[in-house]
């Protein structure tokens, strides 16, 4: 398993946590609402889409925590997870459940770590809900790397868009 997840994984090279200090700072696209921007589709936003149906979108995530770092968000734009309809939460969950067994099958990882950040001082960024899916893998570093939000991930993200876009397909 770990030769497969050396093929998948190209050697380290890129540092994101640069660009990742800007968008802290607030150098981020001048948008209402960089998600609503996505489903909108608006040239002003990187899109990493990876596929939407017709209540939310499943995207990797632009600062990658880890390979295979997705977000599942409605299509809605909406700040309170308790506002989702019964079809968006089912919706939703089906992208996750879809997700968790590509990177399980095709990328090997061993675990998960999901979840939101809700409200001003949870350290979410964006204000439209999304669900975070960040697979772990065996012999990476420790879970206080990826909440702590500091680790260094080394996996272009539109490399990763492409893989996954392509395993998405494969299995619908
Ligand atoms: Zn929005």
């Amino acid at each position: 398993m770990l030769q497969e997840l050396n093929e998948i994984e190209p050697p380290r090279k890129n540092l994101f946590a640069t660009k990742k200090l800007a968008y802290a700072k607030g150098d981020r696209p001048k948008v209402d609402c960089i998600l609503c921007s996505v489903v909108e589709k608006s040239p002003e936003v990187p899109n990493l889409t990876i596929a939407e149906t017709e209540f939310s979108v499943i995207s990797v995530n632009l600062y990658p925590y880890n390979p295979g770092h997705t977000i599942i968000f409605p299509k809605r734009h909406t700040i309170v997870l308790t506002d989702l309809s019964d079809a968006e939460v089912l919706d939703m969950y089906k992208l996750r459940v879809k997700m968790m067994k590509i990177l399980s099958e095709k990328w090997s990882c061993s675990g998960f770590n999901i979840g939101y950040n809700l409200g001003k001082f949870s350290g979410g960024s964006i204000p439209h809900i999304h669900e975070h899916i960040v697979p772990r893998f065996m012999n990476e570093s420790g879970f206080l790397d990826v909440l702590a939000n500091t680790r260094v991930v080394i996996y272009e993200p539109y490399k990763m868009l492409e893989e996954l876009k392509k395993f998405w397909q494969e299995m619908e």
